[in-house]
């Protein structure tokens, strides 16, 4: 069982994402034990305020390091696992990547910070084993990004995807993108399935799957080849599609 706590300012943001389809059969199969901390219960004055303005001036809001530092301070205490992980949201995180979510998976809890308004008190990142980002833009909070990092997640835990829905053919496990993928009618409106995946021979599959898969990648994301691992079959490949690439030039 993975226990995932997130810390946020607006618990009902959660509400939806975890309750259909996979994510709910983890959680109903003991897989996903999740929860929610308001910073806000936490706060203590009387108006139980989370946030103020920058010093220096400014505009925005600015989270508070009390009512966080106490909350985490309580979650800490209250929960003991071995390996856990604190994870802080922002966008000036280290960019959120398969690789990471398979490492984040072998945690038994994951703490997500989720910042909201301007952002947290610089002081508030100590907390944090790792400042994570979803990608280069900014949100109005830390929450759907702790959601969708949790979804990758939960689909690298054993027992989560059905072997109907096993993930290891998906894009990026290997450094590519999936090849395409098609099923029934075989023929919709003149658009027809290509005829390889009828011949019934796997190996011949398997070769043009594989072809397409890095045909995808070098016209979508060739900044992923860099990284990918690659057979000599691979890169003759490539080196025709570059040729062709010239060719029509
Ligand atoms: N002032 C901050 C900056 O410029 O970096 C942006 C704050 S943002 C409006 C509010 C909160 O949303 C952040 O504290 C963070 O928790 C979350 N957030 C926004 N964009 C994000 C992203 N790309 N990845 C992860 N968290 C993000």
């Amino acid at each position: 069982m993975m226990r995932i706590d997130f810390v946020s300012l607006f618990p009902s943001m959660f509400l939806g994402p975890f309750d259909d389809s996979i994510l709910r059969r983890a959680r109903d199969n003991g897989i996903l034990d999740i929860h929610i901390l308001n910073p806000r219960d936490f706060a203590f004055d009387r108006h139980k305020h989370v946030d103020d303005s920058p010093f220096g001036g400014g505009s925005g809001m600015v989270l508070k390091p009390e009512p966080i530092f106490r909350a985490m301070h309580f979650l800490l205490g209250t929960t003991h696992f071995e390996r856990r992980r604190v994870l802080l949201m922002s966008p000036d995180g280290e960019v959120f990547t398969q690789n990471k979510a398979k490492e984040l998976s072998a945690y038994d809890q994951l703490i997500f910070l989720c910042g909201h308004y301007e952002g947290f008190d610089a002081r508030i990142t100590e907390l944090a084993d790792e400042v994570l980002s979803i990608g280069d833009y900014v949100l109005t909070g830390g929450e759907l990004p702790a959601m969708v990092m949790v979804d990758a997640v939960a689909r690298m835990l054993p027992g989560v995807l059905g072997s109907e829905e096993s993930a290891p053919t998906d894009s990026f496990y290997h450094g590519l993108l999936e090849y395409p993928q098609y099923t029934r009618p075989r023929d919709y409106h003149g658009k027809v399935v290509p005829e390889v995946l009828f011949s019934g021979d796997h190996a011949k599959i398997a070769s043009w799957r594989r072809q397409e898969s890095l045909r995808l990648t070098f016209e979508r994301r060739p900044d992923l080849l860099e990284k990918a691992e690659l057979s000599q079959e691979d890169r003759d490949f490539l080196i025709k599609l570059e040729q062709a690439r010239k060719d029509d030039q």
